[in-house]
């Protein structure tokens, strides 16, 4: 007698009072606890309150017969063992009591000492019953967790079993599904349904596979599914029935596509970046090399770009760009490709290379020509005004090409060709303009990275030495100022000009120290003049636009006049006029704040960069410089200087100080003289000295120093 038999509940049933005495008292002698009850009614109401382990159930009672007791046990949910105790031993009332739920049955008479074997017997099963099904359960709640149905195939009958969430996965449910592979096949998505065949024809022949493939759903969805089979042999090695899981990987697969769209498409217009097209380019320059095919790759720039971003914000600068997408990429959007780009076989034609550069991928060109008007054609359709809000912004295009094989055999060195075509058209300051790559390319970059290395060191040894140029009053023939000019004293090429390496400077960053070094020794030379006893003048020295961009100018400046005690009244600091008007906002501010420690501003070349009145004012200008230009039209003779009246007029209304720049000739003075600019410089008077020599000039003044006698006088 076993512990767990003492708290083992029996309910005997039996409208017999004999009968059922002795099945009690059999049952209680084996160890059980024993409820009774003499008809169905008072069985079910028994059930429920004691809830016994098993039930021993008499068919033939009165009113309630076994049959639909045990039917009424089972509707409420008892899922106890029910055993019948029949006396009918034939077939129909063994089915009927079968089907009314009962687990076995007994027949009468009784055999008391066997009874309770029974008992224990339908006890131990129930209890294995219920483990299963527990485990069963558990088995299914953790394939629906991890996505994960399993199912199985025997080859030689087609018999499959899929597990309920295997059936989930395809939106259906065990009978919904079908029977046999054929009703795989016809879930799994076409184009995937060779592979799945495949699979499971190896699978049969005895290879395991690990299998990928999409299947669509009853409602139209489509998801991925990863499959793994292996096949089981019999003793004689015979695959007889094969094992799988199948588990939904939708979630990953889209993780891995959105991770591939952020890494292979540009965010903002949604075009394919560098990296996608640089490999879809490789991809088909392998392909129409071997076909000895000719293609063209186009950098594709959007002039002044920049300055759209800093005058309209990033905001518009990003609307801009979004619908040049569009523009661009009408009619390229993508083709079709052999050798396939990164995942997909779709090979971009147009994409986004950086801030402001499209790229664009003809091919099979047929030739240069063709390529030229088709480009032209892109650009022109891409460049009508855009839109913003209430704002019509016109803006242009340039591009810079590159063929294959001629100027490039890679992705990389045709991307090269390209940006350096395009490079030539920026060093050119030209717009709206396509440039084809030459070899002369490579050979002025090849220059320039020299230059650039000989500037660096120039720097660091100093090989630079500031000019003076004075500036002279002609009614007077007095030096009332000078400008800083820089020479480079190059160990080779000998003195070079500041035309010849300054826009480089700028170029690679390089301005910041050299305009440093100007200024540094500038205010030196000054403060040896100082203590030589020299008269003052204010001194001018040039300030080029991309030193503005210099968070740190300001401070620099202010170390300077203060390291070399210089007064910030006597400098004058010279900007462009297209400087100015490149980078209105930033400039504005940081133009006011030079003047607020003492410093003045002059806008040098002034008639050339279209700028306003209104932008004069705003940039607290002390003095404007007359670029030479129209000094030079200024000869007497036939043209009237209207210009350089009209600018002279402007200047005297808005109490603005006036240099004429370029002065050659006596003509030329006189009439800048009797217009009312008597302030001038240039090769007339002096051309740009060694400090040395015009600390001379300071001390005794011009040697050819002479008044201009004004030609009306
Ligand atoms: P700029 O500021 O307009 O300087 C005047 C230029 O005209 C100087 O050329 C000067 O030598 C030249 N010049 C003066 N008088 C005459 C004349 O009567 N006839 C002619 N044909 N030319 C005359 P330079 O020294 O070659 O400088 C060229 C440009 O390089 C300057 O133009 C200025 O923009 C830039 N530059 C010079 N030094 C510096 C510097 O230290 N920093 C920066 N950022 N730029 C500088
Ligand atoms: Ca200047
Ligand atoms: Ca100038």
């Amino acid at each position: 007698m076993t512990r767990s038999d003492k708290t083992t509940r029996l309910l005997v049933v039996d409208d017999d009072d004999v009968n059922r005495m002795l099945a009690c008292a059999a049952l209680e002698e084996a160890g059980f606890a024993v409820d009774e009850a003499n008809d169905g009614v008072a069985a079910l109401a028994v059930y429920q309150e004691r809830r016994p382990d098993l039930i021993l159930l008499d068919v033939m009672m009165p009113g309630l017969d076994g049959f639909e007791t045990c039917r009424r046990l089972r509707a409420q949910g008892a899922r106890v063992p029910i055993i019948m105790l029949t006396g009918l031993e034939d077939t129909a009332s063994i089915e009927t009591a079968y089907d009314s739920g009962a687990t076995d049955f007994i027949s009468k008479p009784i055999n008391w000492t066997l009874l309770r074997h029974r008992v224990r017997y339908a006890l131990r099963a129930s209890v294995a019953l219920d483990e299963l099904v527990r485990s069963e359960r558990n088995l299914t709640a953790a394939q629906q967790i991890a996505r994960i149905g399993s199912w199985e195939w025997e080859p030689d009958s087609d018999l499959c079993r899929r597990s309920a969430t295997y059936c989930a996965l395809f939106g259906e449910d065990a009978e919904s599904f079908g029977p046999g592979m054929a009703a795989l096949i016809d879930r799994v998505y076409p184009a995937d349904r060779d592979k799945v065949r495949e699979a499971l024809e190896a699978v049969r022949g005895g290879q395991r596979y690990r299998l990928e493939y999409r299947i669509v759903r009853p409602d139209g969805m489509v998801s991925t599914a990863q499959e793994m089979a292996v096949p089981l042999r019999d003793a004689a090695g015979r695959v007889v029935r094969v094992q799988g899981t199948l588990q939904d990987v939708s979630e990953r697969v889209d993780a891995e596509r959105r991770i591939r769209q952020l890494a292979y498409f540009d965010d903002l217009t949604g075009l394919p970046n560098r990296a996608h097209f640089r490999e879809a380019l490789q991809s088909a320059l392998l392909r129409d090399g071997s076909r000895g095919g000719h293609c063209a790759v186009v950098l594709i720039n959007v002039d002044r770009f920049k300055r759209i971003n800093e005058t309209l914000g990033q905001d518009a600068a990003d609307q801009v760009l979004q619908v040049l997408a569009v523009r661009l990429g009408q009619g390229y959007g993508s083709v079709r490709s052999d050798a396939g780009g990164p995942q997909s076989s779709d090979a971009p034609r147009m994409a986004r290379l950086s801030a402001d550069h499209f790229g664009l991928f003809l091919e099979g060109a047929n030739g240069r020509d063709a390529v030229e008007s088709e480009i032209h054609d892109v650009l022109r359709r891409a460049s009508s005004p855009v839109q913003l809000g209430e704002q019509s912004l016109t803006l242009t295009l340039s591009a810079g090409l590159a063929f294959f094989p001629e100027h490039g055999e890679s992705a990389e060195g045709l991307l090269k060709a390209a940006e350096m075509a395009l490079g030539a058209l920026r060093r050119r300051e030209a717009h709206d303009a396509i440039q084809c790559y030459t070899e002369q390319m490579k050979v002025d970059a090849f220059a320039r990275l020299s230059m650039e290395n000989a500037l660096r060191v120039a720097l660091q040894e100093n090989q630079f030495e500031l000019h003076y140029q004075p500036k002279v009053n002609a009614d007077s023939g007095e030096v009332v100022g000078g400008e800083a000019l820089i020479r480079w004293n190059h160990p080779i090429d000998g003195r070079v000009g500041p035309d010849a390496f300054i826009p480089l400077a700028e170029e690679i960053g390089l301005i910041g120290p050299l305009g440093q070094w100007v200024l540094r020794r500038a205010c030196e030379d000054m403060k040896a003049w100082r203590q030589a006893g020299l008269p003052a003048v204010p001194i001018a020295v040039n300030l080029s636009a991309s030193q503005f961009g210099r968070q740190d100018l300001v401070g620099q400046i202010r170390e300077i006049l203060d390291q070399t005690g210089t007064d910030p009244a006597l400098i004058e600091l010279e900007v462009t006029e297209s400087a100015l008007m490149r980078d209105t906002r930033s400039t504005a501010g940081l133009l006011r704040e030079l003047h607020g420690m003492g410093l003045s501003l002059a806008v040098d070349d002034f008639g050339t960069g279209y700028s306003s009145l209104a932008y004069l004012k705003r940039f607290a200008v002390d003095t404007l410089k007359i670029d030479r230009s129209f000094v030079q039209d200024c000869d007497g003779g036939q043209d009237d200087p209207a210009i350089v009246r009209a600018i002279i007029a402007m200047a005297g209304s808005l109490g603005i100080a006036l240099v004429a720049e370029g002065v050659e000739t006596v003509a030329q003075a006189r009439v800048l003289q009797a217009e009312g600019c008597p302030v001038m410089q240039g090769y007339l008077f002096a051309r740009p000295m060694p400090a040395g020599q015009f600390a001379a000039v300071l001390k005794s003044g011009l040697d050819k120093a002479r008044s201009i006698k004004p030609a009306a006088a």
